[in-house]
């Protein structure tokens, strides 16, 4: 027979699997979000099951992360990697084997809460079938990132249409910041409910090696001037913008450029690197730029704890992971003034937010805060005040707790 417990939750994440390495193809921050809010949740007493797609056939189909919390993933087209935009087809299977695990476990999730357009298809279809409750997060807004990009994909409109239902019909939509939620109200619909609860980060783990450790690891000049870049080499990131910025830089002899993330070689960031690798040499940037590839979350520290200044130059953001880790290690931050970054970055106060895509203002940002020392210091002890008070997965995941558990209090609606 099956059964239904308040507390089984199914977190969705078809294309962001939540127990693979991250910085990586088309790994970022929906993969950490899902993975860091099912463990803080599964220690709030929720059992968090993780359903993604499975993309190797060396990967396990069951991954355990923690009493009560881990990853399952489902077979559901070829076993291959496959890009965001060719997954749609796939995910009527994905409904099918989330009902057949299901059956087969015994459980019937009360309460979903999917991540991505991809993923809020699967949860509208588990909320009309069996009047699952159904939370979501975008993690980006088509009708936002359409308009900072060249080619638009033969997916788009099923995207925007999906993204337009899902905040219609969900029972509550989890916007990431304030400025998101207003993406939503002025470019998808007025209709639907919309809680603002932020993203995450786990304050014990940045902000604890100190500068000379970690530069003393990292072999890097006790006096250079860092400039950091973490993320995925995808065009809408800006690391052109960042680069071009550098060069102009009043400081650029005593600069170190580190552009952390990537892959290997013929992976689907590969074109991205290259480009940018390009414009490094054709500029003269080589000697004091290093790419050191996909950093684990254990070193990752150790990057931030070596820098002066983070740099985070996207085109858009819906929240931007990145920035309030930098902030957790006490570095201030220069962002382009978008998205999230305009809630988590406050001017003069825990970093600079430039015009997306200037050059000379991110030049001039970085510049003033690497010439004040007293300021750089002190603008990063206001960011980790600010990610303490506000940012902790701890906290996002307590705000998560209450509203699945007023959510579970309401009567089923099954179509
Ligand atoms: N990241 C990482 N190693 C890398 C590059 C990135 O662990 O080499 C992580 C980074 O620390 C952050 C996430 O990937 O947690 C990126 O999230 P963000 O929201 O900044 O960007 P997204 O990838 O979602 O666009």
């Amino acid at each position: 027979m099956v059964t239904t417990s308040k507390k089984h939750i199914a977190l969705i994440s078809v294309h962001g699997d939540p127990a693979i390495e991250i910085g990586k193809e088309e790994a970022g921050g929906q993969n950490v979000y899902v993975r860091q809010v099912g463990e803080a949740l599964a220690k709030q007493g929720w059992h968090v099951d993780m359903f993604t797609r499975k993309a190797s056939p060396d990967q396990l189909d069951i991954v355990e992360h923690s009493p009560n919390c881990r990853t399952i993933r489902l077979t559901a087209g070829p076993v291959e990697f496959i890009p965001r935009d060719n997954l749609f087809e796939y995910l009527p299977t994905v409904v099918e084997q989330i009902l057949k695990f299901q059956q087969e476990s015994g459980v019937t999730y009360p309460l979903v809460h999917t991540n991505y357009w991809l993923s809020s298809w699967v949860g509208m279809q588990l909320k009309k079938i069996q009047g699952s409750k159904q939370v979501h997060t975008y993690h980006s807004l088509g009708a936002v990132k359409y308009q900072s990009v060249t080619t638009i994909p033969l997916i788009a409109a099923t995207r925007l249409a999906t993204e337009k239902a899902v905040l219609e019909t969900a029972d509550r939509i989890v916007a990431t910041s304030p400025q998101e939620k207003e993406h939503m109200r002025t470019m998808v619909s007025t209709k639907g409910n919309i809680d603002i609860i932020p993203c995450g980060t786990d304050v014990r783990r940045y902000g604890s090696i100190k500068r000379q450790e970690a530069r003393a690891k990292l072999g890097i000049n006790p006096d250079a001037k860092v400039v950091l870049y973490v993320g995925r080499f995808d065009y809408r990131k800006g690391i052109e913008t960042l680069v071009r910025a550098v060069n102009l830089s009043q400081l650029r002899s005593n600069i170190q450029l580190i552009i952390g993330g990537g892959s290997r070689p013929n992976q689907s960031d590969g074109i991205e690197r290259d480009r940018i690798e390009r414009i490094v040499d054709e500029l003269g940037m080589r000697e004091f730029t290093t790419f050191p590839g996909r950093i684990s979350q254990q070193e990752l520290p150790y990057y931030y704890g070596a820098a002066d200044v983070c740099v985070v130059p996207s085109h858009y953001e819906p929240f931007g992971l990145v920035a309030i880790e930098a902030m957790a290690s006490g570095i201030p931050v220069v962002a382009s003034d978008v998205g999230g970054l305009q809630f988590t970055v406050v001017p003069k106060e825990t970093g600079l937010l430039c015009p997306p895509q200037d050059e000379v203002a991110f030049a001039g940002a970085i510049d003033s805060i690497l010439s004040i020392p007293e300021w750089r210091l002190e603008m990063g002890q206001n960011a980790r005040a600010r990610v303490e008070k506000m940012f902790s997965w701890d906290g996002v995941a307590t705000q998560l707790s209450e509203l699945y558990t007023q959510l579970l209090k309401q009567p089923a609606e099954v179509a």
